[in-house]
């Protein structure tokens, strides 16, 4: 039994990488999917091999510990196998709860047309933007920099979570009862307040504590 014990294995990315010759992807079934197939692990466990290795980590993703060399090639496999590679950077990152495993699925549509509109942009520091698909929030929505709620045709919005830390605290309500139709371009004004007023490299619950008194946010509280 080695649950709490034996936690330290040989190959952890650190040690791998102690050269740069290892290149680590986030890898998942999808945004919405939480379900791998046999296949796809299969495929995982072929393109990691001996050499690499492989986690779970605190975002929904496996971690996979790739040779450098065959980066390019391994990002291939994994995409035909129906794999999805969470692009890391100082960029919108997409989260999104399983939908009750596929059975609630509501508010998907505007969930994928949002991922379209929004995911990748640039921004000042990473900002992850988590959309949970009722008010149960059960892939805690509100203690990502942005999280949406989904009830009955509209989103409330959440701000300003400090996401980890000892001083880790949910975001709070920024906006209640935003329609599927307007959401998408509610999202860019808070995106473009950020783009265009935040300090190089500020978080975005730094940003939004530092300035949610400011005169931009309370015209958006006004157009809502
Ligand atoms: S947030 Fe709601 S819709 Fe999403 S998985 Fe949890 S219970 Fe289901």
């Amino acid at each position: 039994m080695n649950a709490f014990r034996s936690n330290i294995p040989e190959c952890t990315f650190e040690k791998l990488n102690i050269d740069g010759q290892f290149t680590r992807l986030a890898v998942s079934p999808g945004i919405i999917n939480k379900h791998y197939t046999p296949a796809q692990f299969q495929k995982i466990a072929e393109v990691v091999g001996d050499s690499g290795a492989i986690k779970y980590s605190a975002s929904y993703n496996l971690l996979l510990s790739i040779p450098t060399q065959t980066v390019q090639d391994v990002i291939s496999e994994l995409q035909e196998a129906g794999l999805y590679m969470t692009p890391s950077g100082s960029i919108i990152a997409f989260k999104a709860c399983d939908f009750c495993d596929g059975e609630r699925m509501e508010a998907a549509e505007i969930t994928e047309q949002l991922y379209i509109e929004l995911q990748g942009q640039t921004v000042p520091s990473r900002l992850r933007l988590n959309v949970n698909g009722c008010a149960s929030a059960c892939y805690n929505a509100v203690y990502d920099d942005i999280g949406l709620v989904y009830q009955k045709d509209s989103f409330d919005v959440y701000l300003g979570a400090i996401p980890m830390g000892a001083k880790a605290q949910a975001g709070t309500l920024f906006a209640k009862g935003v329609f599927v139709q307007e959401i998408a371009s509610f999202l860019q004004r808070i995106i473009g307040v950020y783009q265009q007023h935040a300090r190089p490299n500020e978080p975005f619950y730094k940003f939004y504590r530092r300035t949610n008194t400011a005169e931009y946010w309370q015209i958006m509280h006004n157009v809502k």
